[in-house]
């Protein structure tokens, strides 16, 4: 039986495609791809010829019982998003999930990741944090996510897009207040920028400075401030003295 791989290719800097992750799409069958036309430059880049399969969010139920055939047939099969890591607000969990469900060998190719590159360089909490993929589109929507999401302690993070950053960071500071927001931009590119401070002063840095909206972001804000403890040691001595009572 043939085996899947899930390959990680670049976010932005092609020399972050790791010789494992190109030596594996040499050798496969095929390459399932988001989108063919984008992933034929990257492999023209590699100098690497291999047939491409699309598989993006409108045909991949279809695609499960023709790549778990070739699988079958012993073929291997790479699967490749258009920047990062499969499976992260990309397509490819429905033919993960079907092809472990039906016990196929699926080998993960670990390499660039936004969300992860982002946490690595911003200086807010990461032991723990709550990866929230893209907010919704819709102000209302948007503003309930936020709230959902307002008395966790850990390290929100979002991916956003330069049509909404600004919505969002206004979002943000009007249900999550006067926390701090870092923003990793264009993450590997020419202009990669972090830019830290309240929303409301990031704000600020995109209408002085309108290039700070432009291009893709990580959007990192930090968790909800720990409860007051002496709050909660009054609280503490309120019930005492009224079980005391
Ligand atoms: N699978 C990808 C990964 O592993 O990061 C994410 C795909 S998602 C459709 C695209 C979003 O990821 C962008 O809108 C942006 O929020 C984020 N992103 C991707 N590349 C980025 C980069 N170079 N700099 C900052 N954010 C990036």
């Amino acid at each position: 039986k043939g085996t899947l791989y899930v390959v990680a290719t670049p976010i932005g800097n092609l020399e972050d495609l790791s010789p494992r992750a190109a030596g594996v799409l040499a050798g496969v069958a095929v390459i399932a791809a988001e989108d063919t036309r984008h992933t034929a430059r990257l492999l023209k880049h590699l100098s690497i010829e291999r047939p491409l399969l699309s598989l993006h969010e409108h045909n991949e139920a279809g695609r499960v019982g023709q790549l778990s055939a070739r699988l079958e047939g012993g073929e291997d099969v790479a699967l490749v998003s258009d920047a990062g890591t499969p499976l992260i607000s990309d397509p490819g969990f429905v033919l993960v999930r079907a092809l472990r469900e039906s016990g196929h060998r699926i080998v993960p190719v670990p390499g660039p990741c936004a969300l992860v590159a982002a946490l690595s360089a911003a200086g807010l909490p990461t032991d723990r944090f709550v990866f929230n993929g893209f907010l919704p589109a819709k102000r209302g929507a948007r503003r309930n996510s936020l709230e959902a999401l307002s008395e966790r302690a850990e390290t929100l993070v979002f991916y956003e897009s330069p049509h909404r950053i600004r919505d969002s960071l206004e979002d943000i500071a009007a249900v999550l207040g006067e926390r701090r927001v870092v923003l990793a931009r264009e993450l590997t590119k020419t202009f990669e920028t972090f830019l830290d401070g309240s929303a409301e002063q990031l704000l600020e840095r995109m209408a002085q400075d309108p290039d700070q909206a432009r291009g893709e972001f990580v959007m990192m804000v930090a968790g909800a401030p720990p409860r007051d403890a002496d709050a909660a040691s009054l609280d503490g001595q309120v019930i005492l003295q009224a079980l005391l009572a």
